[in-house]
């Protein structure tokens, strides 16, 4: 890896075929290797000079000398079979990566001069890598809580609900999965959350905040027995017994007991609230595991450069959505 990372300057004055350039030494930094077979024999590559297809603008075809196939630097990633050209992508991952609370698809509509649906859909592909991240579970001091995302703003406005105009006009079904919908009574999405003191945060949607759901979720992320957990007096907590320690705040007395409270993750709620709220305005239920990716990642990477972020995510490019998105309708 370079030792200076790029500049937002730099990405912006790209043309695609240095943008491809740098995918491809992101994804294959000891040269290329084959996405069907995993062969890193070196392949040939039919078309060395820039080549264009009627996908990607530009793409540089390779063919693997074992299972013979031809495969692009972008076959399996967010990037495959998007008419949008690179340099776009990648000025729009900068900018994404690089304000603090997040941008809108209308921004980026704005700023790159695309179509708001091919904005919106490269928002959410980006989103997606952004989950892509570390699986290394939480431990140490870890304070949990449950939030309530959605109600009415100020202004009467809900901030989650059904689907905003813009999806049904373009067609947006809903999914099947459960885990975006809201809460049958509150009509609330119910937002799982753990977060290491001065360190790493994971977020969920889940359907209730019952022991019977939360449990299993913080087992897979958190390290619970080397970890002392702080949560308020919920009784999803108490069923659980391995911990390494567990100490309760009741907020209906005190906020702060010693170094005993849940303020690093109340202080996170009250972040993503403000950002879904300022900068999305609408957040519909079976995005929002989207939105919640994008505000976790920003987070566990806030102590690097923007430069260093935009490497570190173009590393972790591979999968795509797997959701029933129209893909043909983008630009
Ligand atoms: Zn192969």
């Amino acid at each position: 890896m370079e030792t200076k990372s790029v500049t937002y300057r730099e990405v912006l004055r790209w043309n695609d075929d240095q943008a491809l350039d740098f995918i491809e030494r992101r994804r294959w930094p000891n040269g290329p290797i084959c996405p069907k077979c995993g062969t890193t024999r070196e392949p040939y590559t039919i078309r060395r000079k820039v080549k264009e297809t009627s996908k990607n603008k530009i793409s540089r075809l390779y063919r693997c000398k074992d299972c013979k196939k031809d495969f692009t630097a972008t076959v399996g990633t967010i990037f495959e079979g998007s008419h949008i050209p690179l340099s776009t992508w990648l000025a729009a991952i900068f900018d994404i990566v690089q304000s603090k609370k997040g941008i809108s698809a209308h921004q980026l509509h704005r700023r790159h001069g695309i179509t708001y649906k091919s904005a919106l859909f490269m928002a959410h592909r980006i989103r997606l890598a952004m989950g892509n991240g570390s699986f290394e579970k939480l431990s140490g001091v870890v304070e949990a809580d449950v939030t309530y995302v959605g109600g009415k703003t100020r202004r009467g406005h809900p901030i989650v609900h059904e689907r905003t105009r813009d999806e049904i006009e373009m067609g947006w079904r809903k999914p099947s999965i459960t885990p975006g919908q809201p809460h049958p009574r509150t009509k609330k999405t119910v937002v799982l959350g753990a977060v290491e003191r001065g360190g790493r945060v994971r977020t969920q949607v889940v359907k209730t905040e019952s022991a019977a759901e939360v449990r299993p979720i913080l087992a897979e992320n958190v390290d619970l027995p080397n970890t002392h957990l702080m949560t308020d007096k919920a009784g999803a907590y108490r069923r659980i017994k391995d911990f390494g320690r567990h100490d309760v705040i009741n907020h209906e007395i005190e906020y702060v007991r010693g170094d005993i409270h849940t303020q690093t993750i109340e202080g996170y709620w009250s972040l993503l609230k403000r950002g879904i709220v300022g900068t999305f305005h609408h957040v519909s239920p079976h995005r929002l595991p989207m939105y919640l990716n994008e505000f976790e990642y920003r987070w566990n990477e806030r102590h690097v450069s923007d430069g260093q972020r935009f490497e570190t995510l173009l590393g972790q490019m591979q999968g795509r959505l797997r959701w029933n998105f129209r893909q043909d309708s983008q630009g």
